[in-house]
């Protein structure tokens, strides 16, 4: 058993090449008048931050809490179409997702992004028949230029035989199409590193709690370190405002008289373990417009969602006793009550869809991205979809490029070579590209020697960190203390805590365990894990943090 005590001592001396510390991030930050200032640290302001790091821009980005801390690691993981989306005839919006779904999973990320089959069940008495569904799918497929197979109907047996959870009771018909999933959290600070590596400079724990502004033009911020309490300014000659369901706040930073441009839907999740293998996800339609998700995902299921109109502090959404309850009872729908017990219960969350403003229901408003310009030329975005992150930072940057100040962005748009850079953003693939089943196989045969790392530990580094997974090891050939589990019952093992404190920003206990790894989501931060990774992550080793 392990205990306080045994925790490795590798994680003292900072890591060769590590990130420079928060002290050396806020010198480099005050100094420098920057082309961009992204405020928000989510996968939009990342994405937007990344591209134009990449285009030759002067990038920097912060985030209040940690990366992708808030909406970016509470989404239902999924890479996809947005099957729901063709009942409103969006189709050329379905076509887009598809294309971008299939860029990310080929091209982009193919180490982070994972195919999934769903099926999608009709029971007697539901709000759409077999016909509509079955038609639906194929369209949908069709749409994808069928790269993920044809989307069809199946009958109540062989969808079974995919997944004996099914319930089949009253069930007529089951249709069948392809999408994606992903670790949101995971894909997110892999998009911070290749913003980084672009040459953006990032801080997290870093809020913004004012503007600057030169002759009525936002033209800088002013910050407060959380970790310390320290405080200093960083200069731009744009600023984003990315901070989702926060936008407003920061647009009354800029303008105390702005009207609201959002409103604010909470989306809640549950993770449970699972009972058996699971070779399809479960999309069941619960009414006319919403559908709950039943996934295989980190080996558990993931359930979800709810949507409800959101008004309180956008730092106080929780899932409530009574999402809880909504979701069982709506997965319920289509799975066996086995499966469902609240003793398989790990972790509960919630985010928060930030949608236009207008009227109906949240539940039918558009997944569009709010964009708007304030008086002092803050360009402020919020809402979209995590699957279309790449094209969403590239519109962003093309509207930048068109405000008084985006000069250097219109610059790194025109001319001959443009064209080129364009495309080459376009393929971009996120660090550690590689193919995981390689990656995996090499951990299991080149370990040091006495140094085994076991199989679902090699399976876990090679398809959250790709090639970068290689590192990990290099620091378990090290130290092989650092090769044991951080949890028995978890994949996860202690070198990630030092590489994430020392290469992936990490500076709390939740930043560890809830975003670089999945121990909070399996249920296994105990107090003991908890207590060990913070003595971990205050070992950085002089000059750090
Ligand atoms: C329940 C739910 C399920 C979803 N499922 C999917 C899905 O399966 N697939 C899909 O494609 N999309 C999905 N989405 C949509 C997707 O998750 C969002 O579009 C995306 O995460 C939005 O990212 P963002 O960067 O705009 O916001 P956020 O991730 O919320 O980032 C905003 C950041 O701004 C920071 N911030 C706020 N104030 C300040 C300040 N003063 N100073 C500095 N920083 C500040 C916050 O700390 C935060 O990290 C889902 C959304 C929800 C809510």
């Amino acid at each position: 058993m392990n205990t306080l005590q045994s925790v490795p001592t590798l994680g003292t001396r900072p890591a060769a090449g590590g990130n420079p510390s928060r002290a050396e991030t806020r010198e480099l930050l005050a100094r420098a008048t920057y082309d961009l200032l992204v405020i928000g640290g989510g996968i939009l302001g990342t994405s937007v931050a990344w591209h134009a790091a990449q285009s030759g821009l002067r990038v920097a980005m912060v985030d209040a809490g940690d990366f992708a801390g808030a909406t970016s690691s509470a989404s239902s993981k999924l890479v996809h179409g947005g099957l729901r989306y063709l009942q409103t005839g969006a189709v050329k919006l379905v076509a887009e997702n598809h294309h971008e779904r299939r860029v990310l999973a080929k091209d982009v990320a193919p180490h982070l992004v994972n195919p999934l089959t769903f099926h999608l069940p009709v029971y007697k008495g539901g709000p759409h028949g077999a016909g509509k569904l079955g038609a639906g799918v194929f369209a949908y497929s069709a749409l994808s230029a069928f790269g993920d197979g044809v989307g069809r109907v199946i009958s109540p047996k062989k969808a079974a035989a995919a997944n004996p959870a099914l319930r089949t009771e009253d069930l007529k018909a089951v249709a069948v199409y392809g999408d994606h999933q992903m670790n949101d959290s995971r894909v997110a600070v892999m998009t911070v590193r290749a913003a980084v590596q672009a040459g953006a400079v990032v801080l997290n724990h870093a809020e913004v709690t004012g503007l600057r502004s030169t002759r009525g033009r936002v033209t800088g911020a002013e910050l407060r370190d959380r970790t310390d309490g320290s405080e200093f300014g960083v200069d731009a000659r744009l600023v984003l405002n990315a901070t989702g369901p926060w936008v407003d706040r920061l647009r009354r930073m800029e303008d105390p008289a702005a009207d609201p441009s959002v409103r604010l839907s909470k989306g809640a999740h549950l993770v449970l373990r699972r009972r058996a293998p699971w070779r399809a996800a479960m999309a069941t339609p619960i009414d006319k417009y919403r559908i709950t998700f039943a996934l295989p995902w980190e080996d558990q299921l993931l359930l979800g969602t709810t949507d409800e109109p959101y008004e309180g502090d956008p730092a106080d959404v929780t899932a409530t006793e009574a999402d809880i309850r909504q979701i069982l009872d709506e997965a319920a729908h289509s799975v066996r009550g086995e499966h469902l017990s609240r003793d398989l219960l790990t972790y509960a969350f919630a985010g928060l869809r930030v949608l236009p403003g207008g009227p109906g229901g949240v539940e039918s408003a558009k997944r569009e991205t709010v964009v708007s310009e304030g008086r002092g030329g803050m360009l402020s975005v919020a809402g979209g979809k995590w699957t279309t992150y790449r094209h969403i930072g590239r519109t962003v940057l093309d509207k930048l490029a068109k405000l008084p100040g985006g000069g250097a962005l219109a610059a790194s748009a025109e001319g001959e070579d443009a064209v080129s850079v364009r495309e080459l953003v376009r393929r971009t693939p996120l660090p550690g590209l590689a193919n995981p089943n390689a990656v995996a196989h090499r951990l299991l045969m080149e370990g040091a020697p006495g140094v085994r790392m076991d199989p679902p530990t090699a399976r876990q580094l090679a398809t959250h960190y790709g090639s970068l997974a290689f590192d990990i090891a290099r620091l378990v050939n090290e130290d092989p203390a650092l090769g044991e589990r951080i949890h028995p019952d978890g994949p996860e093992i202690w070198a990630q805590v030092v590489y994430a404190r020392d290469h992936e920003w990490a500076e709390t206990a939740d930043d560890v365990l809830r975003r670089r790894t999945t121990l909070t989501i399996r249920g296994l931060d105990t107090e003991d894990v908890r207590a060990r990774v913070e003595k971990l992550l205050g070992e950085r080793g002089e000059g750090q943090g």
